[in-house]
Order: structure tokens, then sequence, then C-alpha cells
């Protein structure tokens, strides 16, 4: 038997039409259940917290050190690069520079103990699109995210930018049953954090959470040194001046050049936000930190107390203002 258009569209809207007629007439006649309050994490959870970073090394130059506490503790951490790299040298691009990136954020993922992934968009060419929106929730999702950490929306290279503005998009998604569908959604909002940058406008980084590394700065200078495309070689723009030492002298000077000039920009951090280390720490610890990550909570997604802070992060120890 053969139905006409027309037949199938009204045998498919009828039984559709009279389910929204039911349901509407029910709700208008129960009392709205209120929404269910998250739970709040239990203590001595595992803790689950993924990193998008632009390129093949922000996650690890932003949380490294973060990643390197929690792993050790027995949490789960997990760095997603959103580009491949694949224009990220002065000297070589495409396919084989994206390998090479690749492989220099499995071996930084390997000195950390944490999972690492690299999404194959261009360098470069991030675009805020539906397709990416999916593609960041569903990974958030996949997580069981109880901690988010991205770049701002105001960072310096568009890549950064969209990829602040993708995890953002992600914020609430998340939760929504309906949206990327294959993937459960999440019942408890993850919380959503930036990663510290130096932009003022429209207004700088306020550095909420600051934590001191100095117990795994040796860890976090050895992922620089696993990545020679970005920081030994100079990545996109920074060959340095006579090109690459080619003599053992002159490579060793090279390798501690780079390493030097980590080790103050790490330093740079803890004094930057020296008295938020004081809130969290207590004076007297907070004075002998030498380096640090901080990281600003975004408004969207759960607002934690600095209570449920420290849960998160449970690196503070008793020295601090409560
Ligand atoms: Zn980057």
């Amino acid at each position: 038997m053969t139905t006409t258009p027309t037949t199938r569209g009204a045998r498919r809207f009828a039984p559709a039409l009279a389910a929204v007629l039911v349901l509407a007439f029910a709700s208008a006649a129960a009392p709205q259940a209120p929404r269910a309050t998250p739970s709040p994490l239990p203590p001595g959870a595992v803790l689950r917290i993924i990193v998008f970073g632009a390129h093949p090394d922000d996650c690890e130059l932003d949380a490294a050190g973060v990643a390197a506490k929690w792993a050790a503790a027995g949490h789960k951490f997990k760095c997603v690069a959103v580009t491949n790299g694949d224009i990220g040298h002065w000297g070589i691009a495409g396919g084989p520079l994206a390998l090479r990136r690749r492989a220099e954020t499995q071996q930084a993922a390997k000195i950390l103990g944490i999972e690492t992934e690299v999404l194959d968009n261009h360098d470069g060419e991030l675009m805020v699109t539906l397709e990416n929106r999916r593609k960041v929730a569903r990974l958030i999702r996949e997580w069981q995210a109880d901690i988010v950490i991205s770049h701002r929306p105001n960072d310096y290279h568009p890549d950064h930018r969209y990829t602040g503005v993708l995890v953002m998009d992600a914020a609430y998604m998340v939760q929504v049953p309906f949206f990327g569908p294959e993937v459960p959604p999440l019942t408890r909002n993850p919380v959503f954090l930036f990663s510290e940058d130096r932009f003022q406008k429209p207004q700088p980084f306020s550095g909420d959470i600051v934590v001191g590394i100095d117990d795994v700065i040796e860890k976090k200078l050895a992922v620089v040194e696993a990545m020679p495309s970005q920081f030994y070689e100079g990545g996109c723009c920074d060959l340095p001046t006579g090109g690459l030492p080619t003599d053992a002298a002159g490579k060793e000077a090279r390798r501690k050049q780079v390493r030097d000039r980590f080790t103050a920009r790490f330093a740079s951090t803890a004094d930057r936000f020296r008295p938020r280390l004081a809130e969290w720490y207590g004076a007297p610890r907070a004075a002998g930190i030498k380096y640090a990550e901080a990281f600003e909570i975004c408004e969207y997604g759960r607002q934690p107390s600095k209570e449920e802070i420290r849960r998160l992060f449970p690196f503070f120890g008793d020295g601090a203002q409560r």
C-alpha cells in the first residue's frame, strides 16, 4: 500500500501532537518538581580534570604543575590540544610537524602521568562552529569532568580565543540532554576555569586560585624540554639569531637559555599573585613559594565555594584564611 506524503506526514504528526498536549496538560496540572541540586563532591572522590589548549603545548605550559600534582595523588587529568599545531615552526609544517607535535604531547603526558589527545584541526584555522562545539562538549562529557580549564576569550591568538569560546559555549550545553545525545549529559555541571594570561582588556586575569608548584617544577621543566619543536627550536617565530647551534657547547647553552626563560616565567606567576597565595596557603608558606600556576573562575558552570575549591585543589594544607 502506498500513502501520499501528506497522509504520511499527518500520521507522524498526530501522535506527536497528542503527546505534546498530554505533557502540556500534565505539567500544568502537577506541581513542578524543583530542579535537582547537584550533590557536592564526596570527600575522597577521584577528581577528573580536562584542559583544552589551542595548540600542542598550551595545556602543558598552563597546567603541567597541577597536572603532576593531581596525577601523583591518584586523580585523572587530560590535556586536549584543539588544533594539531601544524604551522607552529619556522622550518617545517603540515603533516610531519603535526605528527612531531603529537609525539611531543605524548612524551609530556608520560612525564606527568596524564592522558592527552590532539584534535585534527589545522593550526591557525580554528573556528567556532557547531561541529567543534559538539566535539568539545562530547569530550567534557566522556571525561566526566569535575574541572574544565581553557583560555580566556580575549587571549592573543585566534586559536586561543576560539578555544576559549568553544569551551564556554559547552559550559551549559554539557548538561542539556538533547544536545549531542549520543553521549549522556553530565548530571553535575563542572567548574570552568581560565588559565593565566597577561592581557588587560576588557579586564585583567584575576588569578582566583593560585597553586604553588615548587615540588613539581622539575617535571614541568622536563615537559618544556620534551617539546623541542616549540621551545628549544623556537616554534613558529623565535628561531635564535644566528640559527640553532651545532656544537655541544652551543647546544647546552641554548638548553640552559630555554630552561632559564621558563623558570623565570613560572616564578613570575608566584610573584604576581603573592597576596592570593597567602589567602590559600597562609602568609608564611606563601612567602616561600617560588613557582606557581594560576586560574580564574569562569562565571559559567558550577560556582564553587572556597570549601569546594579546597576539595578540588587538595594542595593548600591548613595554613590559609578560612
Ligand atoms: Zn597556543
